[in-house]
């Protein structure tokens, strides 16, 4: 694949924290229709080069090999020109320390298909939402809640959030807006690793796991979430997954699989 295939430019690029952006890609032609929650594929080719941050990679046999990853989408799923990834920086990596070393013009690859199963689709209506993530997991939930999230509903919805420094937890103004509006919707960020950050961070420490298992859900909501009651998603690192699938099949939350509904919605990144 040459130079001459990329098919989409980047239109926006926001530095969250060293190692952590958020970037605006704009395909050539119109975005697919896609759920909220799904994931677009996204490449460059091997020749492209690496972000000074990064480890400093294999030697490169075929520079137009083109090098693909699956990013959730953090965008609306609304009519609009482009769409919205949040990367994280993983420095021995093949693809992020190339698109680390991306501006807003520079052209990249998007692949035909927006798709993924980690959607509210199968979520009845007058179920509760968990939606649990670690750093850049928070990605499709940013979606779902920028399509979907409704001020009046009656349905509760909880974002939690965990990172290693609390400026790692991106969106954090957004998200504490919209639990400014709609009074249904809370934001429970955790920190694991705030000792000696220059402004204390006064919120939760831990991981994530330790919101659920010290009831923070049910302080916020008022009621304790169960597996009649509330949906869980869980996006990001797969101990996180691992930890938190136990705990909730220990209270009786079943995974989620097609043709065996259940409470758990998994998105593993790796
Ligand atoms: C459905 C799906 C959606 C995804 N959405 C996102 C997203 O929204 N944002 C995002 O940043 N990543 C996302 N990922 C992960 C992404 O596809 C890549 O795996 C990641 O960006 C690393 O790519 P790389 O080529 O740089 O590293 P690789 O050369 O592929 O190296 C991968 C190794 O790095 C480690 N690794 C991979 N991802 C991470 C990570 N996030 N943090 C720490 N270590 C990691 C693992 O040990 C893995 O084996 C998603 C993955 C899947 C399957």
């Amino acid at each position: 694949m040459g130079q001459t295939q990329l098919n989409a430019t980047v239109s926006q690029r926001i530095d969250v924290a060293p190692g952590l952006m958020v970037l605006c890609v704009a395909p050539d032609k119109d975005v697919p229709r896609f759920e909220p929650g799904q994931f677009a594929v996204i490449g460059l080719p091997a020749g492209a080069p690496r972000v000074a941050l990064s480890d400093p990679g294999e030697p490169v046999a075929d520079p137009d090999k083109l090098i693909r990853r699956a990013y959730s989408l953090a965008s609306p799923s609304l009519p609009g020109n482009h769409l919205e990834l949040f990367v994280t920086l993983v420095r021995s990596g093949e693809l992020t320390p190339r698109l680390f070393a991306l501006q807003p013009g520079a052209r990249l690859w998007v692949g035909p298909k927006i798709t993924g199963l980690f959607t509210l689709a199968d979520v009845p209506p007058d179920q509760n939402l968990a939606l649990v993530a670690t750093g850049t997991g928070l990605a499709p939930y940013m979606s779902m809640l920028r399509t979907r999230l409704e001020a009046g509903g009656p349905r509760k919805v909880a974002v939690m959030v965990g990172a290693r420094h609390s400026w790692d937890i991106g969106y954090v103004s957004e998200l504490r807006t919209m639990q400014r509006l709609a009074p249904t919707f809370t934001f429970l960020p955790i920190v694991s690793r705030p000792d000696g950050e220059p402004t204390p961070w006064g919120g939760a420490k831990g991981h994530v796991q330790s919101l659920w298992t010290g009831g923070a859900l049910e302080q916020a909501w008022g009621f304790k979430p169960k597996a009649d009651n509330t949906h869980v998603f869980l996006c990001g690192s797969p101990a996180m997954i691992e930890d938190m699938t136990q705990l909730l099949e220990a209270e009786g939350f079943k995974a989620h699989e097609k043709g065996s509904p259940g409470q758990i919605h998994v998105e593993k990144y790796w």
